[in-house]
This record gives C-alpha cells, sequence and structure tokens, in this order.
C-alpha cells in the first residue's frame, strides 16, 4: 500500500466487533490461567503480554504502523526521543566501545553521546558529516560499534549524504543508525539507502501537535550481526538473565529489537505511556498531509527571507541555491522538512529583538508541530556547547531555528515582516 493509506491503516486491524478506532489498552498488567503459562512468558518460549513496562498492545499497534511506514521489519517505542536514541546504541554499546558520530546533530543527542555515554565508558569521536569519507574512516577504531546521524540535523539543517555513511559503517563491520526526525519516512525512508536502524523523536512532526514526548526504534532487519559475533556478542551469545536466548537464534531479523525491549525497557523502563501512544497515532494518520504542508510553507517562506534585505543569510535544505540541492535531489526529492534557520542582520542582539516581537510564531523549546515556532540554540537547546563545538554543530551564535506550521504562509509571513521591521529599526 502506499504510504499516505499506511499512515491511516497500518498497525492495527480490528476484527469482527471489534473497536474500528485502535483502544488505548490503559492496563500495566495482563492475566493468566496458570503460572506455567506465565512462566513461559518469562523465558521467552511464549510470546504475550505479561508487563506494561516491556510491552502495550497499543504502543505495538503504533510500532508496528512506524515499522510499515519506514519499511522495516519491526520497531518498539519509547517514552522520548532521547531514550530511542539512547537504547538503539546501548543495545550493541558498553563500556570500553567506541561510537563514531556526527557532530551535526541535535544538542541533547551530543549531550547523551559527549557527557553520559561517555561516563558510562562508551567512548564517541565527532566527525563533520560532510567531511571526506577517507577522514571520517580514520576515525574508526576496532572497538567501534556504530555510525550515528541525522538524517536532516536539527538545527544545522544539513543533509545525510546516506550512501557515504553506509559505505563508511558497512566497509568497518557496523551499523549505520540515523535520526530521522526532521524528514519522516514521508519524505525520506533511510532503509532504501543502507541505513540499518531509523530512530526517532515522534514529539515531532509524527505527533505533529506537541501534545506527547515519545520516542521510536525501527530495524531494517538487514545488519547481519551474525557476521561479528564477538563484536556483537549480546545479540549473538547467551543472554543468562533469560535461560542462554541468543537472541539471532531465536528472533532472526526481530533480534534487535527483542533484546532491547526484553533486556534495556526490563532493566531501564522508558515505555511510551500507552495514553501517548494513543495520541501519537492520530497524529500519525495526518502526517502525510501536514509534511506536504509544511513544506510547501517553509519552502515559501525561505523563498522570501533570501530576498529580504533585513535577513544575513537563510539555510532550507529545500532551497534551490543551497549546497545540499543535489542529496536533497537524491534523498528526498519530494520534499525536507518545515524547519528553516537563518541570521537577521545585526547578528545575536538583533535574532532575540525579532523573535520578542514576533506573535503568531511562539518562541517554544520544540520545533516540529502544526504551529509555528522559533527559537535560539545557542541561549537553550545548545547552550552547554562551547563556541568551537557550536561551530562544528553548525549552529552560529546568531542562528534562528524557526519552524514553519500549517497556518495560512500569508499570516505567517506578515508576522515576520512585522518582528523584522521592529528589530531592524
Ligand atoms: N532527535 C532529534 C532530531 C530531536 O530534534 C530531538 C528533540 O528535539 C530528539 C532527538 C530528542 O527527542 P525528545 O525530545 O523526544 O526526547
Amino acid at each position: 500500500m502506499a504510504i499516505d493509506t499506511l499512515c491511516v491503516q497500518a498497525g492495527y486491524t480490528p476484527k469482527n466487533g471489534e473497536p474500528r478506532v485502535m483502544p488505548i489498552v490503559q492496563s500495566t498488567t495482563y492475566k493468566y490461567d496458570s503460572s506455567v503459562e506465565m512462566g513461559k512468558l518469562f523465558d521467552l518460549e511464549a510470546s504475550g503480554y505479561f508487563y506494561t513496562r516491556l510491552q502495550n498492545p497499543t504502543n505495538d499497534n503504533v510500532a508496528a504502523k512506524i515499522a510499515a511506514l519506514e519499511g522495516g521489519v519491526a520497531a518498539m517505542l519509547t517514552a522520548s526521543g532521547q531514550a530511542a536514541n539512547f537504547f538503539a546504541l546501548f543495545n550493541i554499546c558498553s563500556a570500553g566501545d567506541h561510537i563514531v558520530a556526527s557532530a551535526a546533530i541535535y544538542g541533547g543527542t551530543f549531550n547523551l553521546l559527549g557527557v553520559t555515554m561517555k561516563r558510562m565508558g562508551i567512548d564517541v569521536t565527532f566527525i563533520d558529516p560532510d567531511d571526506d569519507e577517507d577522514k571520517i574512516a580514520a576515525t574508526f577504531r576496532p572497538n567501534t560499534k556504530a555510525l550515528f546521524a541525522e538524517s536532516i540535523a536539527n538545527p544545522a539543517l544539513t543533509v545525510l549524504d546516506f550512501e557515504k555513511f553506509a559505505r563508511l559503517a558497512h566497509s568497518h563491520g557496523v551499523p549505520l543508525i540515523v535520526d530521522n526526525t526532521f524528514p519522516t519516512p514521508i519524505n525520506c525512508r533511510p532503509f532504501e539507502f543502507g541505513v540499518d536502524i531509523v530512530t526517532h523523536s515522534t514529539t515531532k512532526y509524527m505527533d505533529g501537535h506537541a501534545s506527547g514526548v515519545g520516542g521510536a526504534i525501527v530495524d531494517s532487519g538487514n545488519f547481519d550481526w551474525t557476521k561479528y559475533p564477538e563484536k556483537y556478542a549480546g545479540l549473538c551469545t547467551p543472554d543468562e538473565s533469560y535461560h542462554g536466548v541468543v537472541y539471532t537464534e531465536r528472533f532472526g531479523k526481530g533480534a534487535f529489537i527483542t533484546k532491547a525491549t526484553v533486556q534495556l525497557m526490563r532493566d531501564l523502563g522508558s515505555i511510551q505511556a500507552p495514553q501517548n501512544a494513543f495520541l501519537l497515532n492520530l497524529g500519525l494518520e495526518t502526517l502525510h498531509l501536514r509534511m506536504a504542508k509544511h513544506c510547501k510553507n517553509a519552502m515559501e517562506i525561505a523563498t522570501r527571507l533570501q530576498k529580504d534585505p533585513r535577513i544575513a543569510w537563510v539555510n532550507y535544505p529545500g532551497l534551490a541555491d543551497s549546497p545540499y540541492a543535489p542529496l536533497v535531489e537524491k534523498y528526498m526529492p519530494n520534499g525536507t522538512c518545515g524547519v528553516i534557520s537563518f541570521g537577521v542582520k545585526g547578528g545575536r542582539n538583533a535574532a532575540t529583538a525579532f523573535m520578542d516581537s514576533l506573535q503568531l510564531a511562539a518562541i517554544v523549546t520544540h520545533v516540529a508541530d502544526a504551529r509555528t515556532c522559533v527559537l535560539h540554540p545557542a541561549s537553550t537547546t545548545h547552550r552547554q556547547m562551547s563556541d568551537e563545538q557550536l561551530e562544528a554543530a553548525k549552529v552560529p551564535a546568531d542562528l534562528v531555528r524557526f519552524s514553519v506550521g500549517i497556518e495560512d504562509v500569508e499570516d505567517i509571513w506578515q508576522d515576520i515582516d512585522r518582528a523584522l521591521s521592529l528589530a531592524c529599526k
């Protein structure tokens, strides 16, 4: 089925007499007739629900929809995008391991990798995603376990050369993990270009209404862990906490998601609330319609900003003269995202004055929902980064991140025009 149909229908198919709309299973637990039956679940000998910290039917339906949208074999929901990225990496990395990651990523993920995971003994090397293949290849080590990047980086808006990154990952025998939050599978399906695992902050376009924090991990099923049984011992050798189950043997292409569910969810929690999964599903039903409108509005606003003498520079990957235009043409020809970044002439102060003068666009710590919103990353989400790190992450101090919503484009422009007039007097 086409992706528009999957947005509306995938994941939940009611049987005769069942609710047409996916129900919220608001239950922490599930009843069984005998201890023997329940015991089998604990040994992973039978499949079924037993405790919502690990799995819940509502969440599983929504995860199945996201798997269908991305073209993956299995998916799981997490409590947040942060949890999704952490689980995707921690599922295959432990103390003593190393990750190669793009420096052009969301500030929270940069912090997760560069501070918190480092404290857990997992080292990271940040690279410029636009660097030559050879230069990036030189950062891999024998203990490197994954290559990580964002398909369109937040807020740098760099576009990933998926095929270059897939070559780098696979020639070093590691999976390529990509956060696909900004384009969503409506505009880009990374598995088609060699990506192995995709993550999402569903908090953004997927939910689309800023009503529920959430995340998702999707596995393409394409990375062959059994080729590197020592490197990925957690997947390829017995797990004593489940009486010696070997995930790759028992679950095949479902090994990665199963391990993350039964080990990481069991031990670390971070399940998405079923209420949030229900809201997320409502958002997914219109994702295809909203993404088209976000992209149309953003293209119009970026084009007008580019011609405006009060604006120092504009970065929108959809623009024909963007340095990323060839990658956009190749990987996301139907659209990129609704997020634009730009500098107001007059630097940091002019940017702040402009933002304070907006009325329709709200200053919020958020991006990518139906309402137009704006943020100054250097003083908020990326505040923990030094000037050098900001440069490396392609987030200069004067950058305004403008998330174009799905309101009428003339109303959005009037708001920008008025605020610029006040800020640039
Ligand atoms: N990945 C990207 C690209 C993001 O933009 C964000 C949040 O802004 C995250 C991950 C983290 O997601 P969450 O806020 O849902 O934890």
